[in-house]
């Protein structure tokens, strides 16, 4: 029976992901203060379990993610070999710029912050919101050129429209982007990256999936002020979410659960800013390879959230 998190193969890349990944925004403060001791804690619970993959960015929290991620991991005393770590370029608080300038300067310091001399994967962050041609031409070159100089050892592009994957990959040479960062495509209420994945393989492109209960969305709590869903699908995740409470069940494991189901999906990350989190979304990974999902509860909620299945929001600059 096991005890510790599966690891699987990212693409083409030859690392070995724990199947939850840490999402590290929230210890940006991004959904609320979350206090040295409890990122400190959830860092150390998530190694103790076995999560070996850590994303930030730069953006989140106007860089206090890097920051706190950084300075909890060397607190910690973690091995430099036994984790992967992601962070992103690109997208700022003041401001997105893909230039070559800028990313070149970013990644320097986005490894004085995180405290590394590199990172496992660089991506470029929210691509919608630049030039995609950009992207092609000029982002992913300079990305080319930090991977020789051993910053990085792989590059990645994330964006919420799907049909941005597939515009760069069609015009980037093959093997230049490693993998791809999805998010809110790979839940119970939106599962459109479903039809992509056969393409992605094809490409020979890693798939990391984000934001399992659709960045609140899909939790007791609900989701952020700032959480771009319409109301219909707010109110429909609520409901959701309050069917499952009477019943004495949280929207959060089955919703977790259902994003771990597909192993063409290499991981899944989750935003954690506290142990009980982080044992708790394990605990809902290792039920769910010795027990299976709760069908029942997840073809109730599924019928809950049938009405906004696939609702999505508007995200990024028109391409010309
Ligand atoms: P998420 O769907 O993982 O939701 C996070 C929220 O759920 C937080 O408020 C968290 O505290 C809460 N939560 C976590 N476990 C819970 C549990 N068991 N019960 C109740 N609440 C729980 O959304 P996210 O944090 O946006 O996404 C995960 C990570 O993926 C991010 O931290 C980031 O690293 C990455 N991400 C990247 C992009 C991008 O590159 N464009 C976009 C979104 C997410």
């Amino acid at each position: 029976m096991a005890t510790t998190l599966e690891r699987r193969e990212l693409g083409n890349t030859g690392l070995k992901v724990s199947y939850i990944g840490f999402g590290a925004s929230p210890l940006g403060n991004v959904f609320g203060h979350v206090s040295h001791g409890n990122a400190l804690a959830a860092v150390r619970e998530a190694l103790r379990v076995g999560i070996n993959f850590f994303d930030t960015s730069p953006y989140y929290g106007g860089t206090v993610s890097e920051t706190v991620l950084g300075n909890c991991l060397k607190e910690l005393g973690v091995r430099r070999d036994e984790i992967v770590v992601s962070t992103k370029c690109g997208r700022y608080i003041d401001g997105f710029d893909f230039s070559a300038e800028r990313v070149t300067r970013s990644i320097d310091e986005s490894l004085a912050r995180l405290k590394m001399d590199h990172v496992d994967i660089l991506h470029c962050h929210d691509i919608e919101f630049g030039s995609l041609d950009q992207i092609v031409n000029e982002t992913i070159p300079a990305l080319q050129k930090l991977k020789e100089a051993g910053k990085i050892r792989f590059i990645g592009i994330t964006g919420l429209p799907l049909g941005v994957f597939t515009y760069v990959l069609d015009r980037v040479p093959p093997g230049s982007v490693d993998v791809i960062l999805s998010y809110c495509h790979y839940s119970i209420n939106d599962s459109t990256l479903e039809d992509l994945l056969p393409y992605l393989k094809s490409k020979g492109v890693g798939v990391i999936t984000a934001s399992p209960l659709a960045m609140g969305l899909l939790t007791e709590n609900g989701p952020p002020e700032w959480h771009p869903a319409s109301p219909e699908l707010k109110s429909a995740c609520r409901a959701a979410a309050a069917q499952c409470k009477e019943k004495g069940k949280n929207i959060s494991k089955v919703a977790l659960q259902y994003s771990l189901t597909n192993k063409e999906i290499s991981t899944v990350l989750v935003g954690m800013n506290s142990p009980r989190q982080v044992e708790e979304n394990v605990a809902a990974a290792l039920e769910l390879s010795h027990e299976g999902i709760d069908e029942d509860l997840l073809q109730e909620v599924s019928a809950a959230l049938e009405p906004v299945k696939n609702q999505t929001w508007p995200s990024g600059i028109q391409q010309t």
